[in-house]
């Protein structure tokens, strides 16, 4: 066992010329990915508006850098405690061994725009009322505008037996948890892709980011029991919330064939409730009751919700599907508050149908401030957001499948004649394993 795998490149796509043809048509295709309409309309606005953004991760430092840019004469303030970022889609790969946890770990500060206040506390409430936002020490910060950025609140709790200070070890792993968390979860699957036994995947019952990646590490896990020569000695199996695998049909009916074909057992309707550690059982909710499943390494993730403060306030639905978890209550289309006009929800706190990922982030933002800045007298805004949703679906290690979706369930291809939808590609590989972090990073600076 490795503490970080070195990459298995070239893995069944070597940097042949037709490759590397490829590589360049992706990059191209990258490199041409519209600066997002609104941007390109954007023209400086004189305004001496309050705009307060709460949360600095990538939807609120990609809102905060386009404002800065955006508008002349405002004052901008961002609330946020945490110093140390996270490229959250890194951690697939720090937990794959493909990565250290260096990789996805950086600093707030370094993204903050030129002007910008930050306050270095987290809001503990939310008066849309009166327009304020009050942070944990007390301080009262009025706006006439807010964006909402706070991401979401992953629920460990919620799991009965949950210990987040043992992953790592027993065969306890968790991929959300944090670098570090992601970090040791690759030591305990490396141990279990040595030994073999009972392999345990699930996803949680709630609205989560990136519905893909317990999908895509089951595929991981897979593949290194079988490069290891032990995918005899091992079952894996795959505990859906639901009846289908994703919520996408045409992709969830390719991860049940892939899964098929790989030998990974399906159970439908199964709900993770409970852990025990030392018995090394996960209990699950069914429709024919309780259900308990053994294993010798298993993939926790957890339930997902609005952060509390949020939840405590009146920007969460009142009614519907998003209400109970507390998601903001905001315009699909243009992340609009809908009972409080000058507020605004990005990221993964938005409660619409599709999103969660740092791909939605970049698509919402623009259109969220297009709205905003015509507001204060930027030109009339006709942005919309139609649901994009992005996910390079890793199906093993050298090849991952470019999924991208809208509010339809329609895929929308953004690089059609380049990479294929649904088809496991070395490029898309290249694509989420390479390229994905830059634009990352241009996305947090208002350059993507
Ligand atoms: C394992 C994993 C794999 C993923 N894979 C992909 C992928 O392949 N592709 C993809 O596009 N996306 C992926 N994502 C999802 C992506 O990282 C998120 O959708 C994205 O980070 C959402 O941005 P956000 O700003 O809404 O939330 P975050 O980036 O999580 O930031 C939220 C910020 O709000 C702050 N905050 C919370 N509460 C408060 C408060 N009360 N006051 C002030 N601040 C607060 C937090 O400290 C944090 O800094 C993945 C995520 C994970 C965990």
């Amino acid at each position: 066992m490795t503490t970080f795998e070195k990459p298995p490149f070239p893995v069944d796509g070597p940097l042949s010329r037709r490759n590397l043809l490829k590589l360049g048509a992706a990059g191209a295709a990258l490199a041409a990915l519209p600066a997002t309409a609104p941007e390109a309309q954007a023209q400086t606005v004189k305004s001496s508006a309050r705009i307060v953004v709460a949360g600095a991760g990538a939807a609120g430092l990609a809102t905060a850098s386009r404002l800065m840019r955006q508008l002349d004469g405002a004052k901008v303030t961002i609330v946020d405690a945490r110093k140390e970022h996270f490229y959250q889609p890194g951690f697939t790969l720090v937990a794959g061994g493909l990565k250290p946890a260096g990789y996805v770990t950086s600093t707030t500060a370094e993204y903050l725009p030129k002007g910008i206040e930050w306050i270095e506390e987290r809001v503990a409430e939310f008066d849309p009322e009166a327009n304020t936002v009050t942070t944990e020490s007390g301080k009262k910060l009025p706006y006439d505008y807010l964006v909402v950025a706070t991401g979401l609140h992953l629920d460990y709790d919620s799991i009965q037996g949950m210990d987040t200070t043992r992953i790592g070890q027993d065969g306890l792993g968790s991929i959300y948890h944090s670098p570090a968390g992601a970090a040791a979860t690759w030591q305990a699957m490396s141990r279990f892709a040595d030994e073999g036994g009972r392999g345990l995947f699930l996803r949680p019952n709630t609205e989560m980011k990136c519905a893909g990646a317990p999908l895509k590490y089951t595929f991981i896990t897979d593949d290194y029991l079988r490069r290891r020569g032990n995918r005899g000695k091992a079952e894996l199996t795959y505990a859906a919330n639901n009846k289908v695998l994703f919520s996408v049909p045409i992709v969830a009916e390719k991860v049940r064939m892939l899964y098929r074909e790989r030998g990974v057992k399906v159970q439908y309707e199964h709900v993770m409730t409970a852990i025990d550690l030392g018995r090394k059982v996960a209990t699950f909710k069914t429709p024919e009751g309780e259900a308990e499943i053994p294993y010798d390494f298993i993939n926790v993730v957890p339930p997902m919700r609005a952060p509390m403060a949020v939840r405590n306030s009146p920007l969460g639905w009142q009614e519907g599907p998003f209400a109970a978890d507390g998601w903001m209550e905001v315009d699909k289309a243009t992340l609009r508050h809908k009972r409080y006009a000058n507020v605004f929800g990005v990221g993964d706190i938005a409660g619409v149908p599709k999103g969660k990922t740092a791909a939605s982030v970049k698509w919402q933002v623009p259109v969220a401030l297009d709205h905003l800045i015509a507001d204060l007298g930027g030109p009339k805004a006709t942005s919309v957001y139609d649901g994009y949703t992005s996910c390079p679906l890793i199906t093993q290690l050298g090849r991952a499948m470019l999924v991208e979706f809208d509010y339809d369930n329609n895929l929308v291809p953004s690089f059609p004649g380049v990479i294929a939808p649904l088809e496991e590609l070395w490029i898309t590989w290249v694509m989420k394993t390479m390229a994905l972090k830059p634009t990352y990073i241009s996305m947090l600076r208002g350059r993507a």
